[in-house]
């Protein structure tokens, strides 16, 4: 059965992947099971780079942060803000680039929000009022 997390569940440990050395961050009770990188697909065992500052209780797990942007209703209230804190520009699609207009992974957006207090409780917020 694959793991299924709890409402109480925080994901909060950090994996980097061998292959693409994309970061994110997944539940504690993952850690081992073979997972699969959300930024170049591979299945090599990930690196586990310890965890999150721990207490915080708000953090989003990548699957959910892919659906805020998926999701019209939240994705014209996500993408602007996302845009601004990273100084990044949403291309559709799910792909964000730099201001040079190298594509920044997906990954590497969420890890950087979820690595930043204020940034991490807004996302929050706006996922906890989107599942209402
Ligand atoms: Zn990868």
């Amino acid at each position: 059965m694959p793991f299924q997390p709890l409402p109480q569940d925080q994901p909060s440990a950090i994996l980097s992947c061998p292959d693409c050395h994309a970061s994110w961050l997944i539940y504690e009770q993952q850690v081992g099971l073979p997972i699969t990188c959300p930024g170049c697909g591979s299945t090599a065992r990930p690196t586990h780079l310890g965890h999150t500052k721990a207490g915080s209780g708000r953090q989003v797990s990548f699957p959910s942060f892919r659906r805020l942007l998926e999701q019209p209703d939240t994705a014209h209230r996500v993408i602007p803000i996302v845009e601004r804190w990273l100084n990044l520009r949403y291309e559709g699609a799910l792909r964000f680039v730099d201001p040079a207009g190298q594509p920044v992974l997906l990954t590497e957006v969420h890890f950087q929000l979820q690595g930043q207090a204020e940034w991490q409780g807004a996302i929050y917020n706006l996922f906890m009022s989107s599942v209402r």
